[in-house]
């Protein structure tokens, strides 16, 4: 077998010319396939494509080739309906059929489960439920941060060329707002013809650096903030006449970023015009599954943010509100419950849940994400949730330890009921899983932007003795690889699980 692989490798040299029929995605999007055995990535090949392509990087075992001609288009190709969707790093499959994307993710969340979470094929499959997907998988988005450069001269807009600084100008970005093409090209004029400069990344000179704008789905409320290298604009006056007369304007603002980083936003915003924040609002719906699909009832409240051009917020809110139902069916309140709400962001979540629970507890490590959670919550008068700044592993096990004191407590036990985590990519600390483990809520609601790192926590909740109940994958961002997924874990017993593969 060794030297099997070692005669594949050595097989192939650069600048080769192979066929590969393509088989799967990898985490980049890119197509997988195989020539003679040996694995490449090929980007912009479709899952059922036959196509040539040249070798350009080998790697022990594996290599990168690019793609020169389809020759069987795969029966899931579709035409992109941006003109840039190759070029551009944001959506990395947009020519596969939005079926089949779905089918992918699907996939992907049952795959790690069963090879890095360790849970028998079956048990997956019966906890699953198909994907939820959208209508529409474009115009979903509500934000968009366009870097601004120059090419040739003249001041232009867009988006990095994936894994590079490059700006590719893009006029009207399939996935975002139709209005955002009129707004960008205001901008742009009023550069133009004032010769305002565009900032260089390279020299830390110039002006402009990004435009940020934000549209409320609901309010239709829309934000135009300019991301600029100073303090003062100039021919502010006519920028702001020219922006201010567009349909559904409501904040115009400048936000002063003069240090040489990759960071987008500066810390000081300035408001020119209108209201310093827009208002848009993301709604509670009941949750049916019907033949094992998630079905959403008409939405019967509703929590309202107000967002300044540096709040945090989903920038697909009508999946998010989709995303957080299912929390909430998930964790299945009766009004009697004490909550948590970990690496709570602005509280989304616990706002969502808070009419549903006694308590709510949140913890979040960015101060700045806990105050606009508390004022979240202020606005909702939703008076039963308290936010804590600080790391969940350390915030919690201080919490439980204080708590336990406090109520002279025998155990930890019964100090919660139901435990919600939406961690970063790299999941949750060993350390607050552990915390979690040991206060043995009934119900840990797990939902996760990365399946890889969700799989290896599950596994970990799993061998302290909760079983995976549900499995929900959610896609918020169509033509890209990246997948969410709410999984239930329930409490079985204090014994070390005996399901395992
Ligand atoms: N639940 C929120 C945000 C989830 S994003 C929502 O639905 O909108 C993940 C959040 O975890 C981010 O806000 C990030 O700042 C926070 N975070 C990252 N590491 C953390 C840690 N160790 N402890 C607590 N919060 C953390």
């Amino acid at each position: 077998m060794a030297a099997m692989d070692k005669q594949k490798k050595t097989q192939f040299q650069k600048d080769d010319i192979v066929t590969v029929t393509i088989e799967d995605i990898s985490s980049d999007g890119d197509g997988i396939g195989k020539a003679d055995g040996f694995t490449l990535f090929i980007k912009d090949a479709v899952m059922g494509d036959t196509v040539t392509a040249k070798l350009m990087k080998i790697k022990k075992g594996y290599g990168y080739a690019k793609l020169l001609d389809i020759v069987k288009p795969s029966p899931f190709r579709t035409a992109p309906r941006c003109e840039l969707a190759r070029k551009c790093g944001g959506c990395q499959i947009q020519e596969l059929d939005y079926d089949r994307q779905l089918e992918f993710k699907e996939k992907k969340v049952h795959d790690v489960l069963v090879r890095l979470g360790g849970f028998p094929e079956e048990v997956v499959a019966r906890a699953s439920h198909p994907i939820v997907g959208m209508e529409d998988p474009y115009r979903f988005r509500n934000k968009q941060q366009l870097p601004v450069g120059e090419k040739d001269g003249k001041p232009v807009a867009g988006f990095y060329a994936s894994h590079t600084h490059c700006i590719v100008p893009v006029s009207d970005c399939m996935v975002g707002a139709e209005e955002n093409q009129r707004i960008t090209a205001t901008i742009l004029d009023w550069m133009k013809r004032y010769e305002i400069p565009a900032y260089s990344e390279e020299t830390g000179e110039g002006l402009v650096r990004h435009i940020l704008i934000r549209s409320g789905v609901y309010s239709r409320e829309i934000m135009v903030c300019l991301v600029v290298n100073g303090t003062q604009l100039p021919h502010e006056e006519e920028l702001v006449e020219e922006l201010a007369v567009l349909p559904d304007m409501t904040s115009i603002s400048l936000n002063t970023n003069t240090a040489k980083t990759n960071v987008i936003m500066g810390k000081k915003v300035r408001t020119l015009w209108g209201k310093d924040t827009i208002e848009d609002s993301l709604h509670v719906s009941n949750v049916e599954y019907r033949g094992g699909k998630a079905c959403f009832e008409e939405a019967h409240r509703q929590v309202t943010f107000q967002l300044s051009p540096l709040s945090f917020y989903q920038v697909n809110p009508k999946q998010a509100e989709r995303l957080y139902s299912i929390v909430r069916y998930d964790a299945k309140l009766t009004g009697k419950e004490v909550v948590w709400d970990l690496y709570c962001g602005v509280g989304t979540i616990g706002c969502f849940l808070a009419a549903d629970a006694k308590e709510v507890y949140g913890v979040e490590v960015i101060p700045d994400a806990i105050r606009d959670a508390r004022k979240n919550a202020e606005e909702n008068h939703i008076n039963n949730v308290t936010f804590h700044v600080g790391k969940a592993e350390e915030v919690v096990p201080e919490y439980v330890e204080k708590r336990v004191k406090a109520e002279n407590r025998r155990s930890r036990k019964g100090l919660v009921d139901v435990v919600v985590v939406d961690p970063p990519r790299k999941g949750c600390d060993e350390k607050c899983l552990q915390t979690i483990l040991e206060v043995e809520p009934k119900r840990i609601v797990y939902v996760s932007c990365d399946p890889a790192t969700m799989a290896r926590d599950c596994k970990v909740l799993a061998d302290g003795g909760y079983e995976l109940a549900s499995v929900q994958p959610v896609d918020q961002f169509s033509h890209s690889v990246h997948v969410e997924t709410v999984v239930l874990m329930s409490r079985v017993s204090n014994e070390p699980r005996t399901d395992r593969a």
